[in-house]
Formats: structure tokens, C-alpha cells, sequence
């Protein structure tokens, strides 16, 4: 089965926290991986085992790009915060031109979200 990747900078962690509640039928049914506080953060208030790498500062991002290079990702729910500067910009850059590259599905935004969440 493949893995999802959860990951939302902190001013988006409780936006993703809701979309995952409210479609946790869905996500339960993949292998979900996350970068470090998110990873916690949704294991811990909604139950669900999630791997979870480092922080994305600390090189999350690229571990969650790794997988995505293997090919192991189904898609990827990436809330970015667009109004808050990233010490780790380059790395989230890296993360979205990879999905391009094996064309894998990201959603940045919970509009985008939604939409993808429906094929499943
Ligand atoms: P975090 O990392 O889940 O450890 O907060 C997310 C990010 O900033 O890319």
C-alpha cells in the first residue's frame, strides 16, 4: 500500500488537523507518514499511527522527498503557510518539484484537499 505524507507549517497545523478528522475513513485506510510535529500532532489527537520523520526545518522535507523520489507516495497533504518566511523555503521547493517530477498529488491548500480527497 502507499503511503500519504501529512505535513503543515504551524499556522496550518489545526486547519490539516480538521481535514484529516473529518475524512479520517479515508486516511486510516493508507500508511501515513509526517514530518516530526505534525506526524504528533495527528497521532495524538486523532489516534492514528503515523511515521513520523524530522521536523521540516530540520530536514523533514527531505526525508518525505526521499519517499516520494522511491515512488512509495500516493499523495501529499502539504498546508504551507504563504505569509510567514520559512528558514527551510528551499527544502519545501525541493519537496513540491519532486511531485512534479514522479507526478505525484499535492495539495497545498484545504480547497485543493477537498478535490483530491474526493477521488478516494
Ligand atoms: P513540522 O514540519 O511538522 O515538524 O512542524 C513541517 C514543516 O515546517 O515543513
Amino acid at each position: 500500500m502507499k503511503k500519504v505524507a501529512l505535513i503543515a507549517h504551524d499556522k496550518k497545523k489545526d486547519n490539516l488537523l480538521e481535514f484529516v478528522k473529518k475524512n479520517i475513513d479515508i486516511f486510516s485506510k493508507f500508511e501515513l507518514v509526517g514530518t516530526g510535529t505534525t506526524g504528533k500532532l495527528i497521532s495524538e489527537v486523532l489516534g492514528l499511527t503515523v511515521k513520523r520523520y524530522k521536523s521540516g526545518p530540520l530536514g523533514g522535507d527531505q526525508q518525505i522527498g526521499a519517499l516520494i523520489a522511491e515512488d512509495e507516495v500516493e499523495f501529499v497533504m502539504f498546508f504551507r503557510d504563504p505569509l510567514t518566511s520559512q528558514p527551510h523555503e528551499p527544502d519545501v521547493q525541493a519537496l513540491i518539484r519532486l511531485c512534479d517530477v514522479h507526478n505525484v498529488a499535492i495539495a497545498t491548500n484545504i480547497s485543493t484537499a477537498e478535490l483530491l480527497i474526493k477521488n478516494y
